[in-house]
């Protein structure tokens, strides 16, 4: 099991995330990414996943860094 964490305050709205990982990521009305069926903590929002998947190069495109993986 490992979780995404993204920092939605850091998000510039690229769209990058959601076009190399549309399984976990969308952006939302506020132009800002969000996570699919995600838990959301204000500034900071949570998924569970069982695979990492594309997630990881999505953390690792996105250009305000504001993606993290934990295992
Ligand atoms: S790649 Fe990063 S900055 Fe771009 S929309 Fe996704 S989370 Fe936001």
């Amino acid at each position: 099991m490992a979780k995404i964490i993204l920092d939605k305050s850091k998000c510039v709205g690229c769209g990058v995330c959601q076009a190399v990982c549309p399984k976990y990521f969308e952006l939302g009305q506020d132009g800002k990414s969000k996570l699919k069926k995600g838990k959301n903590n204000s500034d900071k929002e949570e998924l569970e996943i069982d695979e990492i998947d594309c997630a990881q190069e999505a953390a690792e495109s996105c250009p305000a860094q504001c993606i993290h993986i934990e295992n």
